[in-house]
């Protein structure tokens, strides 16, 4: 999310993995080239009437990386931090998350620069509103497919969808995806990332001959993501011994109450851990979490959070990136160097998308599938992508970062490379 001064350009750092793994695989310059810059880049200023009565003028982002494979897909986010650069970093990952997990989608990402938390729904309303009319040009079933991240959600979600809707005069629900339920939104999309990375949990602590039941696991980020990575890792049997959100840390070495925080959080004005008191729960600072002594740890938070300063004294032996973005380039080799595996962000929250592209399918046929269908296909695609990026990483001798950034440009290159260059 908010990038620390000391840290590096999001976008510098993607155009630093792409050029690595271009020069592996022998990429063409020119297609090379041609992955280097995003397809289309569309900065909107976007006034508001506001509850007081004054105008604020926003200024907001829709970047489409590739259509290669398909059309542009991403998210949103509403956040102070938004900036040009952070939402092509994030477009062009969303190309290479689609394209390791198999879908036919490109990637895209977009963003308005506003403080949402200062804001009132009215204001958030008209924001999403006026925002959709200067982006409609270029979205669409066919050409980008919008859904919500950081800051936006089903709401905001269903103001986009109704505005494009009201301008058309049709129905539009094929046009975004993470919407309400009764909107054409899908069963099963609200804990897909979370059930994602458990099934790439699972997966790797098969091939690493590690019974569920006897691992541990410290989930940081207490949001979507981490809450149904908890919960579905503890049904699957796990022990979760410690979890964390912006107000601290939970710890039991002996495994926490998850049902009991469930509770406990759904009941919190702001869905929080502050105030849980669990009998035996010791209470930690994220850093602290973070260097656990457990199997597994989950950064379920925001971004670089793993870095040079904690990545030598991590002791968990698997890392599963949860978040966008969790550990800086920099700690990345640090934990290779100590033989800790880590599961990409682009393999490991890949659930969200999927579970988006099944709600675009079912906006399209106009049918509808129940929770068993929608999770029995998340889990065959999951399982799929864990496995072709497990064992290609293997068979090259390649960390699984670098494995799966290399088998989704190399499918993303090959499409370019099919289609030419038109006229
Ligand atoms: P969320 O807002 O629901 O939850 C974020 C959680 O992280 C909250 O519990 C918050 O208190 C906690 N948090 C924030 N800053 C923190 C910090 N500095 N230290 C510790 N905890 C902190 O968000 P989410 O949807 O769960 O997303 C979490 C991450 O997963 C983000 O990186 C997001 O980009 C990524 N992601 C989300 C989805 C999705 O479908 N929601 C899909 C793919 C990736």
């Amino acid at each position: 999310m908010v990038t620390e001064p000391d840290q590096p350009d999001l976008w510098d750092t993607a155009l630093a993995q792409l050029d690595d793994v271009a020069q592996r695989l022998h990429l063409d310059p020119g297609i090379h080239a041609i992955l280097r810059q995003p397809e289309r880049e569309l900065t909107v200023s976007v006034p508001v009437m506001m509850d007081s009565g004054r105008i604020e003028v926003f200024t907001g982002y829709r970047i489409q990386h590739s259509s290669a494979r398909g059309p542009c897909k991403g998210g949103f986010r509403y956040h102070p931090a938004v900036t040009l650069n952070e939402v092509k970093a994030l477009a062009m990952l969303m190309t290479w998350k689609s394209a390791v997990v198999g879908i036919p989608y490109g990637g895209a990402k977009g963003g308005v620069r506003c403080e949402p938390m200062e804001m009132s729904q009215g204001e958030i309303c008209r924001l999403t509103r006026r925002f959709t009319v200067m982006i409609r040009p270029i979205i669409g079933p066919k050409q980008d497919i919008p859904a919500p991240d950081i800051n936006t959600d089903p709401q905001v979600m269903a103001w986009m969808t109704d505005t494009i809707s009201m301008i058309e005069g049709q129905s539009a629900l094929a046009t975004t995806t993470g919407k309400p339920i009764p909107l054409g939104g899908s069963v099963g999309r609200t804990e897909a990332t979370g059930r994602g990375v458990a099934i790439t949990t699972r997966q790797l602590l098969k091939r690493m001959g590690q019974d569920l039941s006897e691992t541990t696991v410290a989930v940081q980020g207490y949001g979507n993501v981490g809450q149904a990575s908890a919960t579905i890792l503890r049904d699957m049997g796990c022990k979760i011994v410690a979890v964390s959100d912006v107000t601290g840390g939970l710890y039991n070495p002996h495994g926490l109450d998850i049902a009991a925080i469930n509770r406990h959080v759904a009941a919190h004005p702001h869905h929080l851990l502050e105030g849980y008191a669990g009998p035996d729960v010791e209470h930690i600072t994220n850093a602290e979490l973070l260097v656990a002594d457990v199997d597994v740890l989950i950064p379920a938070a925001v971004e670089h959070q793993i870095h040079e300063r904690n990545a030598p004294r991590i002791r968990a032996r698997w890392v599963v990136e949860a978040a966008n973005g969790p550990t800086t380039r920099e700690a990345d080799d640090i934990l290779r160097d100590r033989g800790i595996i880590v599961v990409p962000d682009i393999l490991a929250n890949a659930g969200g998308v999927v579970v988006s592209y099944f709600e675009w399918v079912q906006d399209l046929q106009v049918f509808f599938w129940d929770k068993a269908e929608v999770n029995h296909n998340l889990e065959r695609t999951m399982v799929r992508a864990f496995e072709e990026v497990w064992d290609f990483s293997h068979e090259k001798g390649l960390p699984l970062r670098l494995g799966a950034n290399m088998l989704a440009v190399g499918r993303v290159a090959d499409v370019v490379k099919m289609r030419g260059i038109f006229p």
